[in-house]
């Protein structure tokens, strides 16, 4: 079918479907593209439902409040820099989500992992729900720490599928601007650090260019959700939803975390980059001369890849990310490297502080720093505990989940955790970010 067929097909149907109207209501409309409106934020921060929208006062940063979690005394705590006042009845309602589900997505091919898909609640015939597929047909499935497990393995998620999950820490673009002299996120090392804080960034300056030693410009992690604890008391990144404000529950620490920023080089330039996975730290090296770009496990060195020739390595964006027990690289969107680790024994003991980026030999600035940490799975009672499902599916059936993993109710509650290929309405078309 062409392009400007299907789109006339969006024309012929209603736009306002709610996503938890009864199924019959929805079978009516016989389009191949259905658009529909989503009911609940089981799916946030990738789609969203009733939600207030908030500009943070202090920092700018905006984020969104669900309609399903509402914070009781209407404040909402930035997630990204804190601040607890935030005032929920001044912020706009907004309706949830438009999208649009391709009904023939599944008509020949069977759903793959990371789909997100529309079907008829299994639980609940008379209404439809959004999930993600996460397990496929005869996989045994698991949840340990926050990972899921595929027939007892660890699931590695690629670069493209970890961005689909993550869910933002801290964005710089967004410091906050109280009179209460708030101090920075990213900081030098004491007065002898060349790192300067720019408008939209940090410059480095060697103080000593003959000295090649690295000069950290470390990130402290505050508790970016309601606490009695100061804001700029330091803790590790937490799988705080800000899109939940008035959900009471424990929260998890998590240490899978990606470093997203755009880097400037002089010619001699070198930049190093560092991320604690809670119990050793690893560093990328980037160097222009050598258009090279390393990755070391504390001294030693793991992997090289060469930056290609068609991207200048004194101006470039990196993502650079330790999830699932892997080290990823992607220099102006293409990956470089993705390497599996063991990690080592012992207690995980999440740092306040496990980023960090460092200049060496020449000028270095960086811009545009954010930082996401990986989706952290919940058991069904959002508790951290294990949670397996009853038998491995059966053919036909796959697992499914919402990104919002304390507020969904998806394969996790139901007694078979299956979701039947009879019961898939098709496939959500994602909103581009
Ligand atoms: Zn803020």
């Amino acid at each position: 079918m062409t392009a400007a067929k299907r789109c006339r097909l969006l024309w012929l149907v209603p736009t306002a479907v709610v996503i938890a109207i009864g199924s019959a209501t929805l079978f009516r409309y016989q389009g191949i593209l259905l658009p529909v409106r989503i009911a609940s934020g089981s799916m946030a921060e990738q789609l969203w439902g009733p939600h207030r929208l908030v500009t943070c006062a202090e920092c700018g940063f905006v984020f969104r409040c669900g309609l399903d979690a509402e914070a009781p005394l209407q404040l909402a705590t930035c997630p990204n820099c804190g601040f607890a006042r935030n005032d929920l009845s001044r912020a706009v309602l907004h309706d949830g989500q438009r999208v649009v589900i391709d009904r023939w997505a599944y008509v020949e091919n069977a759903p793959r992992r990371g789909d997100v898909v529309a079907f008829v609640d299994p639980v609940n015939a008379s209404e439809l729900a959004v999930k993600r597929v996460m397990g496929l047909p005869n996989e045994a499935v698991t949840i340990r720490r926050g990972e899921l497990f595929i027939n007892n393995a660890l699931y590695r998620k690629s670069l493209e599928e970890t961005k689909q999950l993550a869910m933002l820490v801290y964005d710089d673009a967004f410091r906050p601007t109280s009179k209460r002299q708030l101090p920075l996120r990213w900081e030098g090392d004491g007065d002898a650090t060349g790192w300067q804080a720019t408008r939209d960034g940090y410059r480095w300056t060697p103080k000593n260019e003959n000295v090649p030693a690295d000069d950290w410009l470390m990130y402290r992690h505050w508790r970016c959700y309601a606490s009695p604890h100061p804001r700029i008391e330091e803790s590790p990144v937490a799988d705080n939803y800000a899109y939940n404000q008035g959900l009471s529950r424990e929260l998890h620490e998590v240490t899978d975390l990606l470093l997203s920023c755009e880097v400037l080089l002089a010619d001699a330039g070198e930049a190093a980059f560092l991320i604690h996975d809670g119990r050793e730290s690893f560093i990328l090296r980037l160097a222009a001369t050598t258009r090279s770009a390393e990755l070391y496990r504390g001294e030693d060195a793991l992997e090289r890849a060469v930056i290609p020739n068609h991207i200048d390595p004194r101006d470039v964006t990196i993502e650079f990310g330790v999830i699932d027990n892997q080290l990823l690289l992607a220099i102006n969107g293409e990956t470089l490297i993705r390497r599996e680790y063991i990690p080592l024994d012992g207690p995980l003991q999440p740092t306040s502080r496990p980023l960090g980026i460092a200049g060496r030999l020449g000028e270095c600035s960086v811009g545009k720093i954010r930082i996401y940490r990986d989706i952290y799975y919940l058991n069904a009672f959002r508790g951290d505990w294990p949670w397996a499902a009853p038998a491995p599916l059966a053919d036909d059936s796959f697992l499914v989940l919402g990104d919002n993993s304390p507020l969904s109710n998806d394969s996790r509650h139901w007694p078979e955790s299956g979701l039947h290929r009879k019961l898939l309405i098709g496939k959500v078309l994602m909103p581009r970010r």
